[in-house]
């Protein structure tokens, strides 16, 4: 088993290893304590691994007092009618301010778990274990929380970081091809911004090699937050493809998943930067070439000023001004402040 340490506006643990989900009853008493757990979840990782995370949880002395909020499974969830009724299931399950909300799937229960778990009594004991190859490199490291507003992703939401995070990664086992590609953009993407070498060990399947690639990523990420926590600067590099993903998944009306959109959104926002001079082809070919090799989508159907009008309306546009992170040779990036009146032609160089 691998830990690694964040140190953030609170410091805790990252557990990275398999068959951990058996001792996360005590691993959650000695992290966070309290008496009761309200375990959040969506309708299939219920089925799969409810049972034995309650199990678990039981045996550490939670038993009397375990309670289970289950979502419907996608992005669709992430809103502010399951917000609110998990704010009031917890209210009526009386959980005070030193209990626990366990968020036990995805990105999509991670996020919203979280924020409910930052908003509940102002901020209550919370913990992840990431059952997707996304949550476990990404969404659930670095305290970012957040619903859907109908303008756009991740409009409501606060800076919450969790008491211990448990990736089990024999949890990974159960993933859909689609659902896996997701994380596999997101692991592209980290390599990308932060390091060739895991960009290069990449070209052996992700899935062989879990626990080393989950810890590098981890790593990554929990070092750009360690610096920026609250997104004023670096932060924004683990923004690369997002700017443009978050607008194709809007437009899609959340059809095509967060990971899908991102893998197009860096496609784009790569091939923008070779033409704008800022990363030579061989940057551009390695790119492309990797997303192909896990089969995720390099080309959308939107239009150019589709696209732009709905980047504009996403949280990244800020008083005029937007920001777009480009690759300059592999495993480095940089952000880049462009007028909003300016992204339709950038979006063109990406598309085209
Ligand atoms: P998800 O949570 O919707 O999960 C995808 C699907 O996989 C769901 O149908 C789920 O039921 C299923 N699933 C989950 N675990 C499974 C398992 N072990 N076996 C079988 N099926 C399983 O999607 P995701 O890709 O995990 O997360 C996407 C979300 O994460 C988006 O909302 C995105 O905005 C967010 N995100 C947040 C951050 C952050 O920093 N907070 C970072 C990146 C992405």
């Amino acid at each position: 088993m691998k830990i690694i340490t964040v140190d953030a506006s609170k410091k805790y643990d990252i557990l990275v290893g398999s068959g951990i989900l058996e001792d996360a009853g005590t691993i959650i008493k000695e992290a966070a304590g309290g008496q009761k757990v309200c375990i959040v979840t969506d309708d299939i990782v219920e089925t799969l691994y409810a049972d034995r995370l309650g199990k678990s949880l039981t045996q550490s002395g939670y038993g009397g007092h375990l309670v289970k909020f289950v979502i419907p499974n996608g992005e669709a969830s992430k809103n502010g009618e399951q917000f609110l009724s998990l704010l009031n299931f917890l209210s009526t399950s009386k959980l005070s301010r030193t209990d626990v909300v366990v968020a036990l799937g995805g990105g999509v229960v991670g996020d919203l778990a979280g924020y409910a778990a930052a908003s509940y009594m102002r901020g209550i004991k919370f913990v992840q274990i990431p059952t997707t190859l996304l949550s476990a490199v990404d969404s659930s490291v670095g305290g970012k929380t957040a619903i859907n507003l109908a303008a756009g992703k991740n409009l409501a939401g606060a800076f919450y970081q969790p008491d211990v995070v448990i990736c089990d990664i024999s949890l990974l086992s159960s993933l859909s091809d689609e659902v896996y590609k997701d994380g596999c953009a997101e692991v592209i993407k980290h390599g990308a911004i932060a390091d060739k070498s895991l960009f290069d060990s990449l070209k052996t399947p992700i899935n062989t090699q879990y626990e080393d690639i989950i810890a590098q990523n981890i790593i990554i990420k929990r070092d750009i937050v360690a610096r920026d926590e609250f997104e004023k600067g670096d932060r924004k590099l683990l923004n690369f493809g997002h700017t443009v993903g978050h607008a194709i998944e809007q437009l899609s009306g959340y059809k095509i998943s967060h990971g899908h959109a991102v893998g197009m959104g860096m496609a784009i926002e790569t091939r923008a930067a070779n033409k704008l001079g800022f990363c030579d082809e061989a940057c551009l070919t390695d790119m492309l070439n990797m997303l192909k090799l896990y089969k995720l989508p390099t080309t959308v159907q939107y239009t150019v000023k589709t696209l732009a009008e709905a980047c504009i309306s996403d949280k990244k546009s800020d008083g005029g001004i937007i920001s777009l992170v480009f690759p300059s040779v592999f495993g480095k990036c940089f952000i880049k402040y462009i007028p909003v009146n300016e992204l339709e032609n950038v979006i063109r160089l990406g598309v085209d």
